[in-house]
């Protein structure tokens, strides 16, 4: 069966291209131009012909690799995304070839019984009693519930729906009314904004929280941003928190945040896309200290939980607001059935959905819950290390001390100097890093994402750095 014998030209290429990247001996990053690319990989002939198989199959996925961004390179320090866990990527491909769209049980049962596990199991870390099957009508607990999206910024807009919901009950009939509100600190997300647009309440109505100098949220000025909301005849439908942020990874008071929504009965929804990884390590769980009191929480596993993209989790604390949330009907998948487990759908904005939860199932099942915490642990680590490096170089600086897996430096001089190393950096392909501006400064950013980058890696990054600063210096 040319599956198994395809399958096998795959899975070996992928393994060679995991050994040279993880021992460095490919680019972590190659810019190659777009013509190129299509040229080399013989686009259109394949598309007019077909036949991508065995020997040309062979040659395809040897140049379609050379053609990647080799996150597992350990000089990969650029973004968030994660580098996945081999057992995750092979999850994503069961779920490709079942294919079962989960979101109704009846389409992948087992697919929607990991869904459902592990939300319940994220539940729990939070601090959050996981809705039972049956018979949660009848107490007077409030229990949780969610559900897993593609991605932090589809599972942003969702709880942001929830949460419109709550406070405009009639909004799908009626739409929005004018006075609709949401208060966030300047540095969050740019899907929050993407979120209130697609909304449709704009981004004019977003109040910004006031935040101290690295960005974090100042508690004791929670009450003056609200008072801006009332006292311009607007209504707050949330207030959102960090955790953490994205360009310095901080994390906001979610304590004082949450009690202060509490006090105003306001919708209270924390951005944990990529720092509630942190609830599962014992070390830095209190950087979540307060998430508790969250209406709703996100979190990416495709993130910190070395999950394949795209794996989110939209979490809420009372899971009927995340039931009613939507209410369209579709009379061929809504409609009273008797059937041996749940739905999802009434709870997305999807409705064909992959079996994300399979990805993270198997992650955890492979090194186990314990395996990710202490990844987590040694990241965190590895920064705050690199950062007390950085703070012994005469000619660097950063911009906060680092909280998470994320750390922004600077070489002396201006913002085009720092845009200008990054350029470099990437056109020789050694290292691959990403830039942030902090306080209108230019920074360059390290994402600590994988599991073998160390400290040597670090200094061999500054020392590349010192040579290209000095190259600069006589090139003029
Ligand atoms: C990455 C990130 C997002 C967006 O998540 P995607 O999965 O990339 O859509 C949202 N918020 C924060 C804080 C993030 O770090």
């Amino acid at each position: 069966m040319s599956f198994l014998s395809n399958a096998k030209i795959i899975v070996t290429a992928l393994n060679e291209y995991h050994q040279q990247s993880i021992s460095r001996k490919k680019p972590v990053i190659d810019q190659i131009p777009i013509e190129k690319i299509i040229n080399d990989l013989e686009l259109s002939s394949f598309i007019r012909t077909g036949g991508l198989s065995e020997e040309s199959l062979s040659q395809f996925i040897s140049k379609y690799l050379d053609s990647t961004t080799r996150l597992h390179h350990p000089a990969y320090l650029a973004h968030q995304v994660s580098v996945p866990h081999y057992a995750g990527a092979l999850a994503a491909l069961i779920d490709g070839f079942t294919n079962n769209p989960m979101a109704i049980y009846e389409m992948g049962p087992g697919a929607a019984s990991i869904e459902y596990h592990i939300v319940n199991w994220l539940l729990e870390k939070v601090g959050w009693q996981p809705a039972p099957l049956k018979n949660q009508k009848d107490s007077d607990q409030t229990f949780a519930g969610g559900v897993l999206t593609h991605g932090g910024s589809l599972a942003n807009l969702t709880a942001l729906i929830a949460a419109r919901k709550r406070m405009v009950p009639n909004v799908w009939q009626e739409g929005n009314p004018s006075d609709l509100a949401l208060l966030a600190p300047d540095e969050c997300h740019y899907s929050i904004a993407r979120a209130a647009g697609i909304l449709g309440i704009g981004r004019h109505a977003i109040y910004r929280l006031d935040v101290d100098r690295k960005g974090v949220v100042v508690p004791d000025r929670l009450a003056t941003a609200y008072q801006r909301v009332e006292s311009e005849g607007k209504r707050p439908m949330a207030l959102i928190a960090n955790a953490c942020s994205t360009s310095v990874g901080l994390y906001d008071p979610l304590q004082e945040m949450g009690e202060f929504c509490q006090e105003k009965n306001l919708w209270f929804h924390i951005d944990g896309a990529h720092g509630a990884a942190a609830l599962l390590s014992k070390k830095h769980r209190k950087l979540m200290k307060g998430v508790r009191l969250a209406d709703s929480l996100i979190w990416d596993a495709h993130k910190l939980m070395r999950t394949p993209v795209l794996c989110a989790a939209v979490l809420v604390r009372d899971y009927r607001t995340l039931d009613n949330a939507f209410e369209q009907e579709a009379s061929y998948i809504f409609h009273d059935k008797d059937q041996p487990g749940i739905d999802f759908i009434h709870r997305t904005v999807e409705c064909t959905k992959a079996g994300l939860g399979l990805k993270l199932f198997m992650v955890l099942a492979a090194i186990g819950e314990q395996g990710v915490a202490e990844y987590i642990d040694r990241q965190f680590q590895l920064t705050i290390e690199a950062y007390e490096y950085f703070q012994r170089l005469p000619d660097f600086e950063c911009a906060v001390k680092p909280q998470s897996n994320i750390l922004c430096f600077r070489v002396k001089g201006d913002d085009s100097l720092q845009l200008k190393l990054r350029d470099r950096l990437i056109n020789q392909g050694d290292f691959y890093l990403s830039t942030a501006a902090i306080n209108d400064k230019r920074y360059m950013r390290l994402v600590f994402m994988h599991p073998n980058t160390n400290m040597n890696d670090v200094e061999r990054l500054v020392h590349k750095i010192k040579q290209l600063v000095n190259d600069m210096v006589t090139a003029q």
